[in-house]
């Protein structure tokens, strides 16, 4: 079994509830939010870091891209402004080494970030 927390969720193996989920990616609320609105976006397929990414995994992480603009207006927070993040290793604070992209929304952020 792997030891992956974010491969342990999208198993099952850890009980969670996806705002969304389709055959490559599952969405879940953050467990410790920093805004009023803080989703992760995380690929069914596990990818250590952005340095792992391939050729193949373009189409991929295009959808969790398309995913998290459409999830932005659906979540009313696209008018405003919202942040679609991914943070790669320690120096950006990586701290789940599998990817995932944060969205982010509901409040003010301010340039450039921490
Ligand atoms: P990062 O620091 O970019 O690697 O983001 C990891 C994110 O995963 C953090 O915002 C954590 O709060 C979040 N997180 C850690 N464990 C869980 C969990 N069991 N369920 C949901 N989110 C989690
Ligand atoms: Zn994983």
């Amino acid at each position: 079994m792997t030891t992956c927390l974010f491969c342990k969720i999208v198993a099952g193996a850890i009980p969670s509830t996806p705002v969304f989920e389709d055959e490559h990616l599952m969405v879940i609320d953050d467990i410790n939010p920093v805004a009023p609105v803080h989703k992760l976006i995380i690929p069914k397929k596990h990818i250590a870091t952005l340095n792992d990414l391939s050729a193949e995994d373009t189409l991929l992480m295009g959808h969790l891209l398309v995913t998290g603009a459409k999830l932005a207006q659906t979540l009313g927070i696209a008018e405003d402004g919202y942040r679609l993040v991914e943070n790669c290793n320690a120096a950006a604070g990586q701290t789940v080494y599998h990817i995932h992209m944060h969205l982010l929304g509901g409040r003010i952020f301010h340039w450039p970030p921490g």
